[in-house]
């Protein structure tokens, strides 16, 4: 018997605007789009963000070319969720099928969606035209209430608060729910509750946390967007099991990302910033959900010998010190082997012993775990870090 297991992939987390500010490099600066592959090999793309180009880029059909098309949800028109629809090559190859789900705005009429694609590649901004689009485009108006199904997988759709509208989306596979509701701001009471029946008992609930809780009560009020807090609670009054940290704020760096996630892990359990890469897999047996963070961030890496001092917090939430050898390390990063099994996004100090000119250095450096995998050693595991200073 197969087990039923469905893969998130984040392939932009940046909320307004996209950002190339190197202290934006480990959580990513492509706007929202995430990538969702069910049990049944239905494909489901979230938001056409400028994270969609990269997507393209590594681009396999549905299924092995199997299933009819892929269906994109977009929650609504700001450009941060539509930016990568002209860059996306999938929609340049002829055999390729895409069934759009977005809302009527009034601001639009009817085809909203259609009409988007045509502004956007109207002269002089865009060098071509529509036509020169060859994939089959099927677009489809939901509405906040609506449910459909695709394939074998659930989808409800309902209003989120924000200016000029934003849908947020469940889905329900046979390997878990994933709620996604980026882009919504508390204190209306109907949308709230919406919310809370977005993220009932989901497996995944990611949500916008673009401002700080001070921010939102003060200088940002009214401007459409959350904050962790306001995730957790929502989390916990809606028994959401992870909830993921989304939509960052373009002025925020990474250490100030650290520092969100930091105060939302001492109020909620499982709790994820969402960082560009990040592939998050559902219903694997014993361990319902699965996160890894991406290799590519600790790339730059040279074969070396340190000896060196580990600490950090383990999984379980207990101190551990260990002694190991680094072998794979860069300016940036470094592969770590450990008997302990660090958490997942915790920092750890790393202590290094590094032959220099008069006798032996030491080095202190703090460490972002971004990724963990079986290691070579038995009873180890390696664990990928990005140095953060
Ligand atoms: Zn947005
Ligand atoms: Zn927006």
């Amino acid at each position: 018997m197969t087990v039923p297991i469905a893969k998130l992939s984040f392939w932009g987390v940046r909320g307004s605007t996209p950002t190339v500010d190197p202290a934006t490099w480990r959580y990513g600066g492509n706007t929202p789009c995430l990538e969702l592959i069910a049990p049944d090999g239905t494909k489901i793309i979230l938001d056409c963000g400028t994270g969609l180009r990269m997507l393209g880029s590594r681009w396999a059909a549905p299924n092995g070319g199997k299933a009819p098309g892929t269906h994109i949800l977009v929650t609504h028109y700001h450009w941060d969720h539509i930016q990568g629809i002209p860059f996306f090559s999938p929609l340049y190859v002829e055999n390729n099928e895409f069934h759009f789900y977005s809302f009527r705005s009034k601001f639009l009429g009817r085809d909203s969606l259609k009409q988007v694609f045509e502004a956007q590649m109207a002269l002089p901004y865009f060098p071509v035209d529509m036509s020169a689009m060859s994939a089959r485009r099927k677009f489809k108006e939901v509405d906040g209430g609506d449910s459909f199904t695709v394939g074998e997988n659930k989808i409800t759709a309902r209003w989120l608060n924000h200016p000029q509208g934003c849908l947020g989306f469940r889905i329900e596979t046979p390997a878990g729910t994933v709620a996604y509701a980026t882009d919504n701001e508390p204190g209306d009471a109907k949308m709230d509750e919406s919310l809370r029946e977005l993220a009932a008992g989901a497996d995944i609930f990611i949500n916008d946390a673009q401002f700080t809780p001070e921010q939102l009560e003060t200088t940002r009020k009214g401007w459409g967007h959350s904050s962790w807090l306001e995730g957790v609670k929502v989390a916990r009054h809606a028994g959401a099991k992870t909830l993921v940290l989304f939509h960052h704020d373009p002025d925020s760096t990474d250490r100030m990302v650290d520092s969100i996630l930091r105060q939302a892990r001492e109020e909620f359990d499982s709790v994820f910033a969402a960082s560009e890469g990040m592939v998050i897999t559902l219903g694997a047996p014993g361990d319902p959900v699965q996160a890894h963070m991406p290799g590519t961030r600790t790339a730059l890496r040279r074969e070396a010998q340190f000896h060196a001092k580990v600490s950090g917090v383990t999984e379980g939430g207990k101190d551990f010190e260990e002694e190991t050898v680094v072998r794979d390390i860069s300016l940036q990063g470094a592969l770590i082997s450990l008997k302990h099994l660090p958490r997942l996004q915790s920092e750890l100090q790393v202590t290094m012993e590094a032959p220099g000119g008069d006798g032996v250095q030491s080095m202190n450096l703090r460490g972002y775990v971004v990724r963990i995998d079986e290691g070579p050693e038995k009873g180890h595991v390696a664990v990928g870090v990005v140095f953060t200073d």
